[in-house]
């Protein structure tokens, strides 16, 4: 195997491992820790009329997502506001995998045995993920946005859970560990992306799938649907893209998947979405508006209400050239320190 060249001075040996727990196709070159506004201005537009009543079906009344809870101890919210897999332990001094993957006792705090989806913002701490030309990190976008999706599906009744809640280093293990515990019916991890083919004249959206479930294809394929044509909608004509954008899979040399946190999360239907190019200007001077994060937000909502509620299959289907590029380095225990659990 070539040596990667994501990663630099690593054996080759180690670079294949380094690869088998990549994240996403978005590049973390570029160390810039500038962040880009997280400011949460929520633009509620829910008029939803909830009564206590006979059911109603007027038009104004959308049809509530599923709230799923449990008493089961599978998830610690920490009173810090971590979110950790609950191994052991028990109530007052629960026993956690932590973010870098190693385990600790946390005392306090409130247990979560179900949700009905769980979102995961990509990268994290020193693993920015791509960096825009005017600085923009996508470990922050990423993050922006799933606070937004996140309240947009509780708004409509769905419970959700983040699987990192701050701005920390978190393995892809943990991170799949809270979808194995929660087996919630929806798993989307929130990445933007960079490493263009080609510019063209529409959006370069890509979500992926994994490759043996169709209930994760259809799922990759609504939001790439919605946001596709949410983001075809806004005033730009300059687009970076790869030239197979679209719904696709990524296989990995076993046959199975590529990207760890579609591997990782296997039993749990998941999808990645890598929704625009952070590095291409003209895109990242949409996504830092706080406008646009929400309407990616939305769009990410409505395709798990279509999930959820219905059974059309999305669009943007599409046969990936293969690639033997690796996607950027990250989601391992290799230099990652635990933040302060207490
Ligand atoms: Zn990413």
């Amino acid at each position: 195997m070539r040596r990667a060249p994501g990663v630099r001075g690593v054996p080759a040996v180690r670079a294949a491992a380094i690869a088998l727990l990549l994240v996403a196709g978005c590049s973390s070159n570029g160390g810039t820790k500038q962040a880009v506004s997280t400011t949460t201005s929520s633009s509620t537009t829910s008029s939803t009329t909830t009564t206590t009543a006979e059911p109603v079906t007027t038009s104004s009344t959308i049809v509530p997502l599923p709230a799923m809870r449990s008493d089961a101890a599978h998830v610690l919210a920490t009173p810090k506001g971590f979110i950790l897999p609950i191994e052991g332990g028990a109530p007052g001094a629960w026993k956690v995998m932590t973010p870098c993957g190693s385990t600790a006792i946390v005392h306090g705090g409130d247990t979560i045995g179900a949700a009905t989806v769980v979102l995961d913002p990509g990268h994290g701490g020193d693993e920015t993920g791509a960096v825009g030309p005017g600085g923009t990190v996508e470990r922050d976008l990423n993050f922006a946005v799933a606070r937004r999706v996140k309240a947009d599906l509780e708004r409509e009744g769905a419970t959700v859970v983040l699987t990192r809640t701050g701005d920390y280093r978190e393995t892809l293990a943990t991170r799949a560990e809270i979808a194995q515990k929660l087996k919630p019916p929806v798993f989307i991890s929130i990445h933007h992306n960079g490493g263009n083919d080609l510019v063209r004249d529409r959006p370069g959206t890509e979500t992926f799938f994994q490759v043996h479930s169709p209930a994760s294809r259809r799922l990759a394929g609504l939001l790439y649907d919605e946001e596709y044509r949410y983001f075809r909608s806004l005033p730009n004509t300059t687009w970076f893209a790869d030239r197979d954008a679209g719904a696709k899979y990524r296989p990995g040399q076993n046959g199975g998947d590529y990207y760890g946190i579609l591997r990782l999360t296997n039993g749990v239907t998941a999808a990645l979405s890598e929704a625009l190019y952070i590095t291409n200007p003209k895109e990242e001077a949409l996504l830092v508006q706080a406008n646009v994060q929400e309407g990616e937000a939305q769009a990410i909502t409505r395709a798990v209400r279509r999930f959820m509620l219905g059974d059309d299959q999305g669009t943007g289907y599409t046969t990936p050239y293969p690639r033997t590029e690796p996607a950027g380095p990250g989601g391992g225990t290799n230099g990652c320190v635990d933040p302060p659990l207490e």
